[in-house]
């Protein structure tokens, strides 16, 4: 039944080492006796999930849906780090909030407004809607849920029970490089701008280090106050019976860990438990990561000598950073989360990004113009699909950016180049009526009818003009002629005024108005019109193009000249150049 691939992109290769590994660890089963593959990820919603921690699930995401497609049970589990520790209160948020610092983030109300019932559903809440948006199909797993359920007690109280091993495993790595960062957190390029969303919390914590009474790898959250400031003093192989103190409201408590379902494991032992709890046999985490005595290296020792389990393979991922994310909708404490990105691209150009880059390669989401040169290149790389010129590696990206396993996303019927859409809603400023009238005219054989058929591309274009495009960098048409500019225009360039108008109508399409605007200057220099251009020439070109820009959006640039044209509509212009 599984078919190999022969692509050579990185998902293909990973699928094939983690089929690989799946093999080696259940020699002999296959077909409906082979267990499921579980690919994972791991998410703290303790504040915005930001673009560059949707690397974490994407990268998971693409290599199960690789192996999903070959046939073999496969299985993306993401979970929530809902059980970490509040850690701080974000800029923007109540600074009262504070007072729930060292709380489980299910225990912590949500942030002023919210619908959700706590701090962890809110943020999960929005991340969950991107990835249905972004059609990546996972089990969710609560980590409140499966601590508080007591899912764990066999493998908490074997964690207690190994806790001098689990100690010696720490201990070769107590002296060298402390790890700074957690599994999700990252420094993306921009970190001090972004203010990068806490990782983690669990990750940077403490490892359990001994304290006076010995080495505990777990931790209680205080049944009074509900805060982790809590300290192991005793416990008792034999009864479970453990003993805590809290530091935050002073409560002392005896419990038994055998029935005590309220705190959690250390970071650190924590990981690899669920690796071996879970199967896990593929979970990226990342760049911060390969450093000796990181929780992954660490963790690697830990699930074998402890949890009897094996390592996943865990490629490192680099930053994703952002490029010109204005400043008007960083409102949210400057983190742009996906569901920012997915309100001014479409959901397969966000999938692509991911897709087209092996894990360690950085790359930059862009918010700014190069989004536009951006839809340019995936606009190319379809037509490329189309005619079948397409290298196979990118045409891996194209399908997993298109859609999964389970079907193909939604997409524009009509997918009109976005620099265009965003030059059109620039000037109609969202107007239907107009927009439908300019969008009909851009190609007279087949007319645009109705302005869904270029939905929702029009609505992202819309999106991104409106909230990332400063004001100065708008397009403003001039209400009146430019009498002074018109006065002082010489011979010739009043000529090539005449010209362009005398063929207004003969050429109203997009591909016409091209044909037009650049050709005025060759009949002026007594060219044909598919003359080669000359370096004079192009001097003449950009010089009658400045002067058109000036004459109609007062400046010497704007949107491209002939969706201009045709955005500003024939008697506007026939006004504006005077005639
Ligand atoms: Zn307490």
């Amino acid at each position: 039944m599984a078919q190999q691939s022969t692509e050579t992109d990185w998902v293909s290769r990973f699928a094939d080492e983690v089929i690989a590994e799946a093999e080696r660890r259940a020699p002999g089963k296959s077909g409906a006796d082979a267990p499921v593959i579980v690919c994972a990820s791991g998410l703290s919603p303790s504040g915005p999930i930001h673009l560059g921690n949707l690397r974490e699930v994407m990268t998971p995401h693409l290599v199960a849906d690789e192996i999903r497609r070959r046939g073999y049970a496969c299985e993306h589990i993401l979970s929530w780090d809902d059980y970490d520790r509040y850690r701080k209160v974000p800029a923007g948020i109540d600074p009262s909030w504070a007072e729930h610092i060292g709380k489980p983030l299910t225990s912590v109300p949500a942030p002023p407004g919210s619908p959700y019932g706590s701090w962890a559903e809110h943020y999960r809440a929005a991340m969950e809607e991107s990835l249905r948006e972004l059609g990546v199909e996972y089990r969710g797993i609560s980590q409140t849920e499966q601590y508080t359920s007591g899912a764990y007690r066999e493998q908490v109280l074997h964690a207690m029970k190994h806790r001098a091993d689990i100690d010696a495993v720490l201990d070769r790595y107590r002296t060298k490089d402390k790890p700074k960062a957690g599994k999700q957190q990252q420094k993306p390029v921009e970190a001090a701008e972004l203010e990068a969303a806490e990782g983690s919390g669990a990750a940077s914590e403490d490892d359990g280090s001994a304290g006076g009474s010995g080495y505990f790898p777990y931790k209680p959250y205080c049944t009074v106050c509900e805060k982790d400031l809590t300290t192991v003093t005793s416990y008792d192989d034999e009864t479970t019976e453990l003993a805590y103190d809290c530091t935050a409201c002073g409560h002392s408590e005896t419990v038994l860990l055998s029935g005590f379902d309220h705190g959690k494991l250390v970071w650190k032992v924590d990981w690899p438990m669920r690796w071996a709890y879970e199967g896990v046999l593929f979970e990226p985490s990342g760049v911060d990561h390969s450093s000796p005595g990181s929780s992954f290296v660490v963790g690697g020792q830990i699930v074998r000598e402890v949890f009897g389990g094996a390592q996943p393979i865990g490629p490192m991922y680099a930053f994703v950073g952002i490029s010109g994310m204005a400043k008007m909708s960083s409102s949210k404490g400057g983190v742009p989360t996906p569901g920012d990105a997915l309100k001014i691209m479409e959901a397969p150009l966000l999938r692509w990004l991911y897709a087209r880059r092996r894990p360690n390669q950085s790359f930059k989401i862009a918010f700014d113009q190069e989004i536009q040169r951006l839809y340019d290149e995936w606009d190319a790389l379809e037509r490329k699909i189309a005619d079948g010129s397409a290298q196979p590696a990118d045409a891996a990206a194209h399908r997993r950016a298109i859609g999964t396993a389970a079907g193909e996303l939604p997409t524009t019927p009509r997918p009109l180049p976005y620099r265009t859409l965003a030059s059109v809603m620039d000037i109609t400023a969202g107007h239907d009526e107009q927009t439908l009238r300019i969008l009909g005219e851009l190609d007279p054989e087949h007319p645009v009818t109705a302005l869904d058929e270029t939905r929702p591309r029009l609505d992202k274009a819309e999106y991104w003009i409106t909230t990332q495009v400063p004001a100065e960098a708008r397009t403003i048409v001039r209400d009146e002629p430019d009498k002074e500019l018109l006065g002082t225009l010489d011979e010739q360039a009043r000529g090539s005024l005449r010209l362009l108008l005398d063929g207004l109508d003969e050429h109203w399409s997009l591909d016409g108005l091209t044909t037009l605007v650049y050709g005025v200057p060759k009949i002026q220099a007594g060219l044909e019109p598919d003359a080669k251009p000359t370096p004079e020439l192009k001097v003449a070109q950009r010089a009658f193009f400045a002067l058109l820009y000036n004459l109609l959006v007062g400046k010497d640039t704007g949107p491209r000249l002939p969706t201009l044209l045709l955005a500003v509509g024939a008697d506007r212009v026939r006004k504006l150049l005077g005639d």
